[in-house]
């Protein structure tokens, strides 16, 4: 005995036992009861949500010998043909194979002959596909129907269909099930076959049958059937990994793992585009998604992860790969070039590239402790004991020091003791001119200034600091030519000019990853004290009458 599918096996058999599509399920009983049916039915929706199946309850009841309020009896003889496909009032076509006029013609031919049952119920799948001319007949057939017959006419996609035989038509529209309902007639179904698998496999299940219960029962047999091993068919958690990683290895491979799974790099790009449409609704309407809850948690981390602003851009640069697609001879490099371009930094240009790094690094930021450092010591340089709670509004705003210790150049180009004075008046021209790329940016950063002898560079802040004394080794060198021989450098933090201190120095953008966290965290909080005293400095003989909070 050749084993029946899930799907078949569990396939609905009267309109109760229909999922999810209650509003047809209403129409097409009320009509039943009231003996109202209509003559052409038009159902509508995506493949495996029982457009077909309802088209056969429909066909059943209509010639069911004893049916029970809008519900085929399923034992009389008429319904057990109907169940076993070999009922005569029945007649199942399917418009993409037999799409020709002549088809159409045999159809009508046959439609005005008498037959046993009271109805004769013609159930036309794919009805978009017939030809023009075959619709023209059907059309005919429609305007006259012989008073015993009943087309249900079912499409994944109405828009298609001729106009003319949709207004001729009732339409009924069939929806991808809710994830509630289809995870709740998935663990029926495990309970009732005694299948053994797990939620984990459950939930890969629902992932893959996407709302649509004919696909899902598949996937659940197919799970079945390796043991609960179900291969996820486009392994969008790993695009989405490499994607929030700037890992264009990672897509790459992914891709090819894909491909060689036997899928269609446009079924690709329509996964990833399903997937990432979710992701967003997480963020902007999570009461849209069908996802159950632990998935649901996945995607929301994805969508923090990427960001908004990124996922969109993602979602439209694959949307435009899918257009390429349709031109181009090999459609797989049509997909890598465009997930190669979606996270590969200079191949990203303009405004909104850098919009998506500032958010990325303010998303960085927020996930820092956000406590001020500890108040320090001007004369020590250490830490002031009580650290907080003893820090004094009134304190000196000059703090020393970063990189206290005196660099010493161990290799140094030029031998002598240098001038730090010739070092701060030529610092733009003989250092800063003399500099490249990264190391021209930080000396940019600086403000030299010459303490007995030694070059004091003087920075906005704390990470500033870092940054210049980090890269001190690789300025040395065109510091001690312009002294004219070794001098001692120490660099030191300024916080009274930090307050005025721009963020972003537009001069500085053209250096990758010029925007650091660090500076931009920062910027000093002003206390009121202190605001207070700028405002009196600023108009002098003034006076504070009074304040708000
Ligand atoms: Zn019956």
């Amino acid at each position: 005995m050749a084993v029946q599918s899930l799907y078949r096996r569990y396939r609905p058999q009267r309109f109760s036992e229909l999922k999810g599509q209650e509003h047809v399920v209403r129409a097409l009983k009320n009509a039943v009861i009231n003996s109202r049916e209509g003559h052409a039915y038009l159902f509508s929706g995506p493949r495996g949500t029982g457009k077909t199946t309802t088209a056969r309850i429909l066909a059943k009841v209509l010639n069911c010998e004893k049916p029970i309020e809008g519900e085929p009896c399923c034992e009389c003889g008429s319904c057990l043909a109907v169940q076993q496909g070999n009922s005569f009032d029945v007649i199942e076509l399917d418009a993409a194979s037999n799409n020709s006029v002549d088809d159409i013609r045999d159809i009508i031919a046959a439609a005005s002959l008498g037959s046993p049952g009271r109805h004769k119920v013609y159930i036309l799948d794919e009805v978009h596909m017939l030809s023009k001319n075959a619709s023209a007949a059907l059309l005919k057939t429609l305007e006259e129907p012989p008073s015993h017959v009943v087309f249900v006419l079912a499409t994944t996609d109405p828009e298609k269909v001729a106009e003319t035989i949709r207004s001729r038509t009732q339409h009924l529209q069939f929806h991808l099930l809710p994830i509630d309902e289809l995870e709740a007639h998935v663990r029926w179904v495990v309970a009732d076959a005694g299948i053994e698998i797990s939620d984990e496999a459950i939930y890969a299940v629902l992932r893959q049958g996407a709302g649509s219960a004919r696909d899902t029962l598949s996937a659940l047999e197919l799970s079945a059937a390796t043991g609960g091993v179900l291969d996820e068919v486009t392994p969008v958690d790993e695009f989405v990994e490499a994607f929030i990683q700037f890992d264009a290895g990672r897509l790459l491979a992914a891709v090819a793992n894909t491909v060689n799974f036997g899928r269609d790099p446009r079924t690709i790009v329509n996964d990833l585009v399903r997937h990432l449409r979710d992701c967003f609704l997480t963020q902007m309407a999570p009461q849209l998604v069908q996802l159950p809850e632990s998935r649901m948690a996945v995607l929301t981390t994805q969508a923090t992860h990427l960001g908004t602003p990124r996922i969109v851009k993602i979602i439209e640069g694959l949307g435009l790969s899918m257009n390429d697609m349709r031109n181009a001879p090999d459609s797989r490099v049509v997909l890598e070039v465009a997930l190669v371009r979606l996270v590969h930094r200079e191949l990203q240009t303009g405004v909104e590239s850098l919009l998506a790094r500032i958010e990325r690094l303010e998303k960085e930021l927020e996930s820092r402790p956000t406590f001020a450092p500890a108040p320090v010591n001007p004369v020590t340089g250490k830490a002031v004991l009580g650290g907080r709670a003893a820090q004094d509004p009134s304190a000196p705003l000059v703090r020393p020091v970063v990189a206290p210790t005196p660099v010493v150049d161990t290799a140094p180009v030029v031998s002598g003791v240098g001038s730090a004075e010739q070092v701060a008046a030529t610092w733009s021209t003989a250092v800063i001119g003399q500099l490249k790329g990264m190391s021209r940016a930080i000396a940019q950063m600086a403000k030299p200034i010459d303490r007995d002898g030694t070059l004091v560079l003087l920075v906005d802040n704390d990470p500033s600091a870092k940054r210049v004394s980090d890269n001190l080794p690789q300025m040395l060198g065109v510091i001690h030519q312009a002294a004219g021989g070794v001098c001692s450098v120490i660099v030191e933090t300024r916080l009274a000019e930090a307050r005025s201190a721009p963020i972003v120095r537009p001069d500085l953008i053209a250096e990758e990853d010029f925007i650091d966290p660090d500076e931009v965290k920062a910027l000093p909080t002003i206390s009121k004290a202190s605001l207070k005293n700028e405002l009196t400095d600023a108009f002098p003989g003034s006076e504070l009458l009074s304040e708000e909070e």
